[in-house]
């Protein structure tokens, strides 16, 4: 982890000054990723992945046991909690329990000493708390929904974003589906935008009900894919781009160029231990131009 750049890739790999305890515990045991090596990746990723995580509230998926032991969804700090990570009071609950965010690379660091095994941020940075600068819209396919039919939504969604004059960016989940995300200037309000990304989702439910639906009803969804607007609200979150999930393989939240959706790329193709090829075999930055693509919210 203390080491100098020995990949090929243009970019040096960040330094930290984060104490590992155990670096060689196992956190995906059946994938052989430990705590060194998830170190590894994101310090390969970090700067293609600062933007979305830095200054933004956090909650993290803490696994202190690796993933197969208990996990714990944590929005506010703990106990001893290391010193890289900050905490922020929420403007909104100042009285209550403080969130989590990170500044830098030491931050990420730390948050891997801590076991958190995902790193979900809000859609609004600590700059601007009121006002978010993404939409996500979370494809989450019912049994029996074919991979290309979860593309096609995702394809439907870049579509209607664009009618509406906004950018659309792609996921991996890392898990079953696609994530649409969508840069905002920061000018609407929580309430404006989620009420836009759930009209966007009935609006595809009302013109293909066989397709989509708008309702997170688990009983209806077979057959049909969900369109999750509700990542859009103050205070919820999405997992974020190049963060790990906590679940076997070890798959990442990978962003992708819109030609690269195909079958040969599943939801969780992209994984910790893979990271190396896909970064040489990149161009660019799948997401490059995110947050200059941003426009407000169109009324
Ligand atoms: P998949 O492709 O499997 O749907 P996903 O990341 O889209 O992956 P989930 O892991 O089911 O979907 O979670 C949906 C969102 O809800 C997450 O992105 C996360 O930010 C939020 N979330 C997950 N677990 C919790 C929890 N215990 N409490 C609050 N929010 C959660
Ligand atoms: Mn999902
Ligand atoms: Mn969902």
């Amino acid at each position: 982890i203390h080491r100098e750049d020995t990949q090929s890739s243009a970019k040096p790999v960040p330094k930290t000054s984060v104490t590992f305890s155990h670096p060689q515990r196992l956190y995906w045991p059946n994938d052989g990723v430990t705590k060194e090596g998830l170190a590894d990746y994101y310090a390969q990723v970090w700067h293609l992945m600062a933007p979305y995580i830095v200054d933004r509230p956090l909650a993290l998926l803490r696994c202190p046991d690796g993933i197969d032991g208990p996990h714990f969804f944590q929005k506010h700090p703990w106990r001893g909690t290391n010193k890289a990570i900050g905490q922020i009071a929420d403007p909104k609950d100042k009285r209550g329990e403080p969130l989590i965010r990170i500044t830098d690379f030491d931050g990420l660091m730390a948050l891997v000493q801590s076991a958190a095994l995902e790193i979900h941020p809000w859609g609004a940075t600590t700059r601007s708390w009121e006002k978010p600068d993404m939409i996500t819209m979370d494809l989450d396919p019912g049994e029996d929904v074919t991979w290309s039919d979860v593309i096609g939504a995702a394809l439907e969604l870049k579509q209607r974003f664009e009618d509406a004059g906004l950018a659309a960016f792609v996921k991996t989940s890392g898990g079953k589906g696609l994530h649409v995300v969508s840069p905002l200037k920061p000018q609407a309000g929580w309430t404006a935008v989620k009420a836009f990304a759930k009209a966007m989702a009935v609006s595809m439910a009302k013109d293909d009900g066989d397709k989509f639906i708008a309702v997170s009803t688990k009983s209806k969804r077979r057959g049909r894919i969900f369109i999750d607007y509700l990542r859009n609200g103050r205070g919820n979150t999405a997992v974020a781009p190049y963060s790990s999930r906590a679940r076997p393989g070890a798959a990442v939240s990978m962003p992708l160029e819109w030609s690269e959706l195909s079958d040969q790329i599943s939801p969780d193709y992209f994984t910790v231990t893979n990271i190396a090829p896909r970064l040489s075999a990149m161009k660019n930055d799948p997401w490059k131009g995110f947050f200059d693509a941003a426009q407000p919210l169109p009324k």
